[in-house]
């Protein structure tokens, strides 16, 4: 069964249509990017997967179940944010717990949960500091952290580097494919960045104004580019 599936997914804002029948099934475990051009349709899709957009038409499987009408609360997905959404004047744990507490889990219960992302994370050793007094990478791991307590079905990302410097992003993108291989979840990372797609990715979608305009392994897209456009954006030599 697959972890998240579309089928027939369109969207509208107005009289623009986005998101152009994508159909896909993203199987339990892996890390699925979708990658293009800026204003192709990478964030719509994904917040509609997350419920944070509606569906104008076809449907969206969580688990097996059809979660299109599913409120993002009921989907059990976790989107990770940008590090500087974190609370400013909460500590690292409080950051991280919040989530627990607003469901109403209990203090003991939270803190075990918060000590194990927190060892996932590396981060044991800052649970009482504050946001400001990390640094960027640290802060986005709390970020990452704050949506493992979740336990959630699967991750998903929106271009979770692109604030970062150079050297960080680096950093950020070997502790994300750590983090994959240690929790073995589901992921789906948005990115217009090649570079990433192609080291972090089982499978590639390469989106090209709201249709699917290839998916495969990043080997595939390299040596099998369905297209000029596939071709340019993966910068393979086709
Ligand atoms: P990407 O993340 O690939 O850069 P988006 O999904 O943000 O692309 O946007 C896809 C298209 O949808 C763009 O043309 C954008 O202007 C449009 N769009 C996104 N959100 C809205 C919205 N809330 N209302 C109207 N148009 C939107
Ligand atoms: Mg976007």
């Amino acid at each position: 069964m697959a972890s998240i599936e579309l089928k027939g997914v369109e969207k509208w804002f107005g009289e623009v249509q986005v998101i152009k029948g994508v159909d896909l099934a993203i199987e339990e475990g892996e890390f699925v990017i979708f990658v293009g051009p800026s204003g192709c349709g990478k964030s719509t899709l994904l917040r509609m997967i997350a419920g944070l957009e509606g569906t104008s038409r076809g449907q969206i499987m969580v688990g097996g179940r059809d979660a299109t009408a599913e409120p993002p609360s009921k989907r059990g997905l976790a989107m990770v944010f940008q590090s500087y959404a974190l609370y400013p004047h909460m500590s690292v744990a409080e950051n991280m717990g919040f989530s627990l507490k607003a469901a109403g889990v209990k203090p003991d219960e939270r803190a075990r949960q918060v000590a194990e992302a927190a060892r996932v994370l590396r981060l044991e050793e800052y649970l009482d500091r504050r946001p400001r007094d990390l640094s960027g990478g640290q802060r986005q791991r709390v970020a990452i952290g704050r949506s493992i307590v979740r336990d959630p079905t699967a991750f998903l990302f929106d271009e979770p580097l692109s604030n970062l410097d150079a050297a960080l992003r680096v950093e950020m993108r070997y502790e994300i494919a750590k983090l994959h291989q240690t929790l073995k979840s589901t992921m789906i990372y948005v990115t217009h960045d090649q570079i990433e797609a192609m080291t972090l990715a089982d499978r590639i979608v390469v989106l090209e104004a709201g249709r699917i305009a290839q998916v495969g392994t990043p080997k595939e897209l390299y040596e099998h580019p369905a297209n000029l456009f596939v071709a340019q954006f993966i910068g393979s030599p086709k």
